[in-house]
């Protein structure tokens, strides 16, 4: 199908486009990657009467060192994550997850930004940025504010941005050298998770001193599993402790169920996963 029309403005300025954003009200939408958006306007699920490109914003490119975390701009690619040094080094589980996105056409036009802004409870990238504890700088009329990525997945496809803000970066805290794994099935490559797991653990002298684990498409939003974090502090990195910690997956959490996999069925996939996330992390 053919989108409805819509006018259609490429600022240059973060300032410009919120400008432009704030005067269309709220029947405008921000462009990123386009690679859920697109596929939404072509269906008409949605119907725009502006559409507001971020693409020629160079200020929200880029991965910044800023001190104890990496400062990600919202508008930087899949392929921009993933050939970025810094962010293998200091955020591995987003690298990691990153990889699993769909195929090379969409790591190359897909941004982060886009993709923690949609929401989908089977986004892959929202969950690794709950375990690293992000906070994303979204930025409105009224000027600039913090939010904590466990307050920035509200429901599904929901977020707290409001209608005339805009997602500028991505806040990360430096895991520096933490081993981790995005633990993902799909049913087939380049498919969205029908459950993930996200796991990063600081493993010293052989023993787990912090470990994050979160889970995607469990429900609504992503879910930290804290049972299982909880379990492998001060645990031996051997498969036994792993195994027993993995038990505390779905501890808390009422999974979905849908046409992919039943609620029962989630459950049993968040403790596999977890175990192969953590396992494959710490190579145990
Ligand atoms: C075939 C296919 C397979 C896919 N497989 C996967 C997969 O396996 N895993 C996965 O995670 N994703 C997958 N995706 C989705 C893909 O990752 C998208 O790139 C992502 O969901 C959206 O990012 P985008 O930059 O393309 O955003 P867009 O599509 O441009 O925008 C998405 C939404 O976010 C809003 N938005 C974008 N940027 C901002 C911002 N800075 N501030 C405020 N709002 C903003 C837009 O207004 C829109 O509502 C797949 C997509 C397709 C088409």
């Amino acid at each position: 199908m053919i989108p409805s029309n819509f006018d259609y403005v490429a600022p240059t300025t973060l300032d410009d486009a919120v400008a432009a954003l704030t005067e269309a009200g709220e029947d405008a939408k921000v462009i990123a990657g386009g690679q859920s958006l697109m596929p939404v306007l072509r269906l008409r699920l949605a119907a725009p009467t502006v559409l507001i490109d971020l693409n020629r914003i160079d200020e929200l490119r880029g991965v910044r060192d800023d001190g104890d975390a990496l400062a990600i701009g919202a508008m930087t690619t899949y392929y921009g994550l993933l050939g970025n040094p810094l962010v293998s080094k200091h955020a591995l589980l987003l690298a990691d997850a990153t990889r699993t996105v769909a195929d090379p056409q969409i790591r190359h036009r897909g941004t982060l930004g886009g993709n923690l802004a949609h929401a989908d409870p089977a986004g892959d990238l929202s969950a690794p940025v709950l375990a690293l504890e992000a906070t994303m700088t979204i930025v409105g009329p009224s000027g600039t504010r913090e939010v904590p990525a466990s307050e920035f997945f509200v429901d599904y496809f929901t977020t707290a941005l409001q209608p005339d803000e805009i997602l500028r970066e991505i806040r990360i805290p430096k895991h520096t050298e933490w081993a981790a794994h995005y633990e993902k099935l799909h049913r087939v490559a380049q498919a969205w998770s029908i459950v993930a797991v996200a796991a990063t653990v600081d493993v010293d002298a052989g023993v787990i001193k912090q470990a994050k684990v979160a889970l995607t498409n469990m429900a609504a939003v992503p879910v930290r599993a804290r049972g299982v974090e909880e379990a492998l502090i001060g645990q031996d990195a051997s498969p036994e402790s792993i195994r027993a910690a993995a038990e505390h997956a779905a501890e808390g959490v009422s999974p979905l169920s849908d046409g992919n996999a039943d609620a029962e069925y989630r459950s049993h996939l968040a403790k596999v996963l977890t175990r192969r996330a953590v396992a494959t992390a710490i190579g145990a």
